[in-house]
């Protein structure tokens, strides 16, 4: 600034920085309101803050029930009753003055409740019109008091039953600026919508509903606090599928607990928002456990899709830090590695423990296509089963239901020289299909009974190749369709990840090293880890101050961009003190590898090639979805085959 002014032609710099000084004011406190309105900025950023906040408050207080009414997106009216331990008489104005907590003791690191700071009234009341009516279980009477853009009115009796009602209007009436950041109605509800459903989930014994003129309405009745009534919670927050497509994870380190469901690799989200994570009870959202949903998953789903989860970490409260933003949705491990390498840890093992495994909604997706229902001619419902199918065909002229051209016609073969056959599928009739257009040397593999061991098997018996990529496969129960490339292309990729962990990686000399400039900790941080590095086949070492010397890269990823890998390392020593970057680039290459080598579809197999892939695919954990989370397979219930046929 001093340069600048001396520099520069007298008047131009010279008018500005006197018009700056002239503007200068002696210093002084700022008053209350300011000052509220300044802690407003960030602790309430849009309607959904003040919902959490006021939320949050209602929980701490021992509520059993939280009822939450909004109108306008939370902009006009945000209204929280709850039947919780209320606010005595003589607290009222305590409670809407800044920095007064019934909350914390004398000790920042053991907080145990949602609220510490005390800041969360007052600043609401500085920047809209809130008024509490509170009734404690002793009081004998409620009483009432209004803040509004930080005026406060006198307490004054009221009637209400035990517990607390905050009336929030005309949010940001007195910030206009920030009222102009609002993002609509339907936004702002949403946004609200999702931070209960987001600290519902923590509180499945407590009662939850979200009245609005909108459609983002909510009713979460109590489920209770056992495993079943969090996972009740879960569903009922998340959709009923969710448990049916979900682990449990449950797993402990160094005093760690870290518990809650992640979705099996085949039932991914397009986007992260469905992954709910809780520290002590608080709902956060935190780089680092989203870094390590990534990690765990990065192994069986694309980049662009992602693992639905909801996890809870248990751990002394004088190891995490709660207080490094005001919203309180931030917190610092102290020791960040542990806490990663544990989510990690504990995602792969389950994922691998669960072995074998399809999304249901796959199938049910499928069944549904399938359904008589999606036919185009009015079917009357299930309840009625072939009858309809029969009605249909007789009647075929005048409805229009063409069976020829039915999507469930059976093969080619003619449709009414198959309708009497009730016992249509049965092994006896397995020569029937035999003798049809599609019998071919690849897909007689179903002609010999099969053994009897191997329908018992998970994928069970191989009985014919289809369309030259699907084997059709029969359990007792089932009808199983593999995808043969997608299946072939999982196994490679699991054993070269095998090979490629169970020793170290080869590595290649680079002709000259290579020095890469950094940050002094950060070179300083590569070097302590280069023993691990170097295991992965990436040897590198100190190289002066500020730089390291890279001599040697594993052999797998070729001609590479090593400053780039250096680099991408170091951020994340820096993140997460692990190298998990260099064993998923490892990994994404043994994919890579994998997809190239493996059985590509089109090619036929022999009905032994066909068991070997099963068996092997039975054997693998991970298998049950292709290296990009496709599903390798899916299973069509008996049972619902024969529903589809109205035999049921
Ligand atoms: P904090 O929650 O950080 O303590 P707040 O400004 O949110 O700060 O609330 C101030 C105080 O008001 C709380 O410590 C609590 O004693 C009281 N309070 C607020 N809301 C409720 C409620 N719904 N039920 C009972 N007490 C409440
Ligand atoms: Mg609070």
């Amino acid at each position: 600034m001093y340069a600048l002014e001396r520099d520069s032609p007298p008047g131009c710099w010279a008018q500005l920085y006197e018009s700056m000084y002239a503007k200068a004011m002696p210093i002084r406190q700022l008053s209350e309101t300011m000052i509220n309105q300044i802690a407003a900025g960030e602790v309430i950023e849009r309607p959904a803050s003040v919902v959490k906040e006021l939320v949050e408050n209602a929980l701490d207080a021992g509520a059993s029930r939280v009822e939450i009414v909004t109108a306008g997106g939370g902009l006009s009216l945000i209204r929280v009753t709850d039947d919780g331990s209320g606010i005595a008489e003589p607290e009222l104005s305590l409670a809407v003055a800044r920095h007064c907590t019934s909350k914390l003791s004398d000790d920042i690191h053991d907080i145990r409740s949602l609220g510490f700071r005390g800041e969360a009234l007052p600043s609401i009341g500085s920047v809209a019109r809130l008024s509490i009516r509170s009734r404690t279980a002793r009081g004998d009477s409620a009483a009432e008091i209004g803040i509004e853009g930080g005026r406060v009115s006198a307490v004054k009796p009221a009637a209400a039953n035990q517990g607390t009602t905050v009336e929030v209007r005309d949010l940001f009436f007195a910030t206009p600026a920030r009222l102009k950041f609002m993002k609509g109605e339907r936004a702002e509800s949403s946004a609200t919508s999702d931070v209960v459903k987001r600290i519902a989930i923590a509180f499945p014994s407590v009662r939850f509903t979200l009245a609005g003129a909108d459609r983002s309405t909510l009713e979460l009745p109590a489920t209770g606090d056992t495993p079943d009534g969090r996972l009740a919670r879960v569903a009922q927050v998340m959709g009923k599928d969710f448990p049916d497509n979900a682990i449990a994870i449950d797993a402990m380190r160094d005093g760690v607990h870290l518990a809650g469901h992640v979705s099996i690799p085949s039932y991914t989200r397009a986007n992260a928002l469905q992954q709910y994570a809780y520290v002590n009870g608080r709902p956060v959202r935190d780089k680092l456990i989203a870094g390590a949903i990534r990690g765990a998953f990065a192994d069986v789903l694309p980049r662009d899709r992602h693992a639905v989860t909801v996890l809870f970490l248990t751990l002394d409260p004088a190891t995490v830090d709660v207080n490094v933003h005001p919203a309180k949705a931030d917190v610092r491990f102290r020791d960040p590695g542990l806490v990663r390498g544990l989510i990690v840890g504990a995602i792969r093992e389950a994922l691998a423990g669960a072995g074998i495994r399809a999304a249901t909604t796959g199938a049910t997706g499928m069944m549904a296509a399938f359904r008589p229902g999606a036919a185009p001619y009015a079917h009357p419902g299930p309840t009625s089963g072939h009858r309809s199918y029969e009605a249909a065909y007789h009647a075929s002229g005048s409805s229009g239901f063409d069976p020829s051209r039915s999507p469930h016609r059976p093969l080619d073969m003619g449709y009414s020289e198959m309708w009497p056959q009730r016992n249509g599928f049965a092994e006896s009739e397995q020569a029937a299909f035999d003798t049809g257009p599609l019998a071919s040397a690849d897909t007689r593999a179903g002609t010999a009974e099969p053994a009897e061991a191997l329908l018992g098997m998970v994928l069970g018996a191989a009985r014919a190749q289809v369309h030259e990529n699907y084997i059709v496969a029969q359990t007792r129960d089932s009808l199983v369709i593999v995808d043969q490339h997608a299946a072939h292309e999982r196994l490679v990729y699991e054993a070269l990840k095998n090979a490629l962990h169970s020793r170290a990686v080869p590595s290649q000399m680079l002709l000259l090293p290579e020095i890469v400039d950094l940050p002094e900790e950060d070179a300083e941080r590569l070097a302590m880890h280069s023993q691990t590095l170097a295991k992965f086949g990436l040897g590198l070492e100190r190289f002066g101050p500020g730089a390291v010397a890279v001599r040697e890269t594993p052999s797998m990823l070729g001609e590479t961009n090593v400053q780039q890998l250096v680099r991408d390392l170091a951020d994340e020593i820096a993140d997460n003190d692990t190298v998990e970057t260099l064993k998923e680039r490892l990994d994404k290459i043994a994919a890579t590898m994998a997809c190239h080598g493996s059985v590509r579809s089109g090619r036929l197999l022999k009905a032994e090639e066909m068991n070997a892939l099963l068996r092997q695919m039975e054997a693998t954990p991970g298998s049950g979805t292709c290296n990009h989370g496709r599903p390798t397979y899916i299973e069509l219930k008996l049972a619902d085959i024969e529903r589809l046929f109205g035999r049921r």
